[in-house]
Parts: structure tokens; sequence; C-alpha cells
């Protein structure tokens, strides 16, 4: 049998959003994995102190410097970054997992991770990167959060030009000024990158018949 006719219908998508801190990409993740069922949110590990409202193995693994190492040093990372201050990284276990059974994975880390992802999978991965509408949004959205305290939240807009510097190395770029019209964005990114011929294997395969099938009616 042909590999295409054994593997899954399709193969899965690896979406990353990147932003500054505080344009929205949590909340835009948040609200893309309860309307989709085919994607699943790959969730990091980071040293990053707990917010009040997050949940460990929910939003992160919450884990100490010396266990991040360990799983860097053991190959058990895609990728890994310093943002902030703090460790993040991406298990890659899961991910791999989820390409296997052509699901679709959701990143929400920084361009740094980005970069490294697209330098391993290109082929499996589409990026967005999220602009705020403005500066003073920007600040005022991480202030109305109220997770951070003032110096976390200055650290992070000192760190927001860096990372809407490499806009530039993005597939698509959206502004979530209006949260559902950039959600619908996304939504339709998303739909987009499903239906691309590299990801139908199954599909192309179907049309090589469907020529054979023409000779015969
Ligand atoms: P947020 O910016 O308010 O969402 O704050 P977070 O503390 O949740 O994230 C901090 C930064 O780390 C963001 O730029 C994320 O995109 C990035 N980040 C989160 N997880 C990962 C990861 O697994 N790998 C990488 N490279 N970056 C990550
Ligand atoms: P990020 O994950 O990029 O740091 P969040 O998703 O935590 O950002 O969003 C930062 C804050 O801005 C949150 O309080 C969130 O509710 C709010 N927010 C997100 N999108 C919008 C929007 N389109 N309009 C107004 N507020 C928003
Ligand atoms: P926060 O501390 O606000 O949750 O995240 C800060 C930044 O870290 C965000 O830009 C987020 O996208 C990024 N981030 C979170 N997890 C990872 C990760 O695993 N790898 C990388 N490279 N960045 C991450």
């Amino acid at each position: 049998m042909a590999p295409s006719e054994t593997g899954p219908a399709r193969r899965g998508v690896l979406l990353i959003l990147s932003s500054p801190s505080g344009a929205g990409k949590s909340t835009l993740t948040r609200a893309l994995l309860d309307t989709d069922k085919e994607i699943t949110l790959s969730i990091s590990a980071t040293t990053r102190p707990k917010r009040a409202s997050e949940a460990d193995g929910v939003h992160y693994h919450f884990i100490r410097q010396r266990e991040f190492e360990a799983m860097r040093d053991e190959g058990e990372l895609l990728e890994w970054a310093e943002v902030h201050g703090n460790f993040y990284g991406t298990p890659r276990a899961p991910v791999e997992a989820a390409l296997t059974v052509g699901r679709d994975v959701l990143f929400d880390i920084d361009w740094q991770g980005a970069q490294q992802i697209c330098g391993a999978m290109r082929s499996d991965v589409a990026t967005v990167f999220v602009l705020p509408p403005s500066a003073k949004e920007l600040r005022s959205r991480l202030e109305r959060r109220a997770e951070d305290s003032a110096e976390v939240i200055d650290r992070r807009l000192r760190n927001a030009a860096v990372e809407i510097n490499h806009v530039g190395e993005y597939d698509y770029v959206v502004v979530n000024a209006d949260f559902e019209d950039c959600l619908n964005r996304v939504r339709a990114i998303l739909q987009a990158e499903r239906i691309r011929r590299v990801r139908q294997p199954r599909l192309m395969a179907d049309a090589a018949q469907l020529v054979k099938d023409l000779d015969a009616v």
C-alpha cells in the first residue's frame, strides 16, 4: 500500500503565534483552542513564576532552572530561549506525536523559538505575528491584565521593540485591535494552511486515481 494510504489524511499544521507581551497571543490561543478541536496547544516548560490565573500543566509546565537545563541537555526540547529573563522551551515529544497522527499544534512562543522551529521543520510550520494597535494600547493592556509587577511590565515593554523588529520573518501579520476580527483572521490562516497541497498526500493519491478512472468512463 502507498504510504499516503496508511498515514493520516493530512499532515498537521504547526501554527506559531508570536507578538510582544500584551498584544493578545494568550487570549487568541485560548479562543482558538475553545472552538477548534483539531488543534492542541504546545505546553511550554518555563522557569518563570506562575501567575495567579495560571495552572501548572495547562498554561505551562512550571519548573526549576535545574530541571529545565536537564531537559535541554537531554535533547527533550525542540527549541528553547531566554525571554524577559526567564527560560522557556517547547517539549519535543508531544509535537512529534501530533504530527504522526495528523493533528495541528499551536505554539505561543517568541521570535527565537519561531526561528528554531522553522529551521528544523519549515514545511510543517506557519508563522503569525500579532501586532498591538499602538504602543499606548500595549502598555494599557499589560496594566489592565494586572498579572505582572510594574518592573516586569517595563521590562516587557522594553523588549517589545526587539520582538516587533522580527515581524519581517513571519508568514502572516495580524493586528489585534478588534478581538473577534483578529481571531477570525487567525482562523482563516489555519483553515487555508490545512488545505495546502503538501499537507494532503491522500488527496494527491486520489487525484492520480481520478486520472486513471477517467480512462474508463
Ligand atoms: P506573554 O508574552 O504575556 O504571553 O508572557 P509569557 O510569560 O507567557 O511568555 C513570555 C515569552 O516567552 C513570549 O514571548 C512567548 O512567546 C515566549 N514563549 C513562551 N513559550 C515559549 C516556548 O516554548 N519557546 C519559546 N522560544 N518561547 C516561548
Ligand atoms: P499576551 O499573551 O500576548 O501577553 P494577553 O492575551 O494576555 O497577551 O492579552 C493582554 C491583555 O489584553 C489581556 O488582559 C487581554 O484580556 C487583553 N486583550 C487581548 N486582546 C484584546 C483586544 N483585541 N482588545 C482589548 N483587550 C485585549
Ligand atoms: P509569558 O511569561 O508572558 O507567559 O510569556 C512571555 C513570552 O515567552 C511570550 O512571548 C511567549 O510567547 C514566550 N514563550 C512562552 N513559551 C515559550 C517557549 O516555550 N519558547 C519560546 N521560545 N518562547 C516562549
